[in-house]
């Protein structure tokens, strides 16, 4: 018989055989664990809005069509809301999907690229996808080591840094000023991406202003987080106009289905829910920082929907994890030293987050 990898290309046939997210409804199967307390995923406890909801359930009887491939209306809604041309978006399947396009457009098999060690895995997953090659370098005093980063990128001639700005998965974030900097520290012919999932969550002086003329830089967003959409589907993206008909060239047109377009446009309009989930998850953020205290752990600072709460110790925090999961509560703990001393808790409802705090306390004080 003919062996089948034979079949397959030589960048998918180089390829570890890894799963790089299993989803929590695996771990479930395969653990026999049934969750009660969904903390691990940075989904929002706060579902979407009450607009956006009402909008989908409006077109349900739409879906026999395709949706608008060009995503005309929530672009020009973007847009309008961003002060910059049409031209300078593209609508996703997420920001994962973004991820995909951009190594894709941007990589030749063997190209280096540069990110921080251990964070958000999916950039590094479409990177070793599209045949690059990653180059890591360790966070800093629990932050993204920009200095680091962009010697790193010089000096491996890297076609594009990926930074999180807020991060994941520890949370913190650096200022446009930092970021201008770190930009200008950059090679010309190196990209910034910019990946903005957390944004809404930071304070205004995070936000990096959009440059209609810098072909230099990405910026990805997304309404899975603070729009509580993720299992919609919907993300987005900034950049010049000449990336974006790059991506034009190569992506899915019709990825992004109709209701999640209906229902990404009702939740850009509903402007007042949003700012209400930001104020509860800052006040929930209070909560985690405030306990991890009184447990003798520290919480970093934290501009998004989650807190990585630092134990000090690799074991200690597998173990919490450990026994979290056998009482139905899930989290995550990032999976590279030193970071895998924390404890990744997204902030959940009021009533969530008593329960997580009651049970946390009960596990940390019997091991
Ligand atoms: C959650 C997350 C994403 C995924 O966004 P989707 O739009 O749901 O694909 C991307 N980047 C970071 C840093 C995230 O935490």
């Amino acid at each position: 018989m003919a062996d089948q990898s034979l079949l397959f290309s030589r960048i998918v046939t180089d390829l570890p055989e890894t799963v790089p997210f299993v989803p929590p409804e695996e771990l479930e199967r395969k653990t026999g664990v049934k969750i009660r307390l969904r903390l691990g995923a940075n989904e929002s406890s706060f579902g979407m809005s009450p607009l956006a909801r009402e909008a989908m359930a409006n077109s349900l009887g739409e879906n026999h069509l395709y949706g608008d491939a060009l995503s005309f209306d929530l672009k020009e809604e973007l847009a309008a809301r961003h002060g910059i041309g049409k031209e300078m978006i593209t609508v996703a399947g997420g920001i994962d999907e973004l991820l995909g396009w951009i190594a894709r457009v941007f990589l030749n098999p063997g190209e280096p690229v540069t990110a921080s060690l251990g964070s958000y895995p999916t950039f590094h997953y479409h990177v070793a996808g599209f045949g690059g090659r990653l180059h890591q370098v360790p966070y800093r005093k629990g932050k993204n080591d920009l200095d680091a980063l962009a010697d790193t990128a010089r000096h491996t001639g890297s076609r594009i840094v990926y930074l999180a700005n807020p991060d994941n998965p520890t949370g913190t974030w650096f200022t446009a000023d930092e970021l201008k900097e770190f930009r200008r520290q950059l090679p010309a012919d190196c990209l910034l991406l910019l990946d903005e999932a957390y944004i809404e969550f930071a304070p205004e002086k995070a936000h990096f202003p959009v440059d209609p003329a810098d072909p230099g830089v990405i910026r990805t967003r997304t309404f899975s987080k603070a729009h509580g959409m993720a299992g919609l589907r919907v993300g987005y993206a900034f950049a010049h106009r000449e990336i974006i008909t790059a991506f034009d060239k190569i992506r899915n047109h019709f990825g992004v289905s109709r209701i999640a377009q209906t229902g990404a446009l009702a939740a850009l309009k509903d402007e007042g829910f949003v700012r209400q989930v930001v104020r509860e998850v800052a006040a929930g953020r209070r909560e985690y920082e405030a306990v991890a205290k009184t447990l003798g752990f520290t919480a970093y600072p934290s501009a998004t929907n989650f807190v990585a709460i630092d134990t000090g110790d690799a074991n200690r925090a597998a173990a919490i994890r450990e026994a979290l999961w056998q009482r139905g509560v899930f989290i995550r703990i990032p999976g590279v030293a030193p970071l895998n001393r924390c404890l990744r808790v997204s902030v959940g409802t009021p009533a969530e987050r008593q329960e997580f705090v009651r049970i946390l306390r009960e596990v940390v004080q019997e091991l």
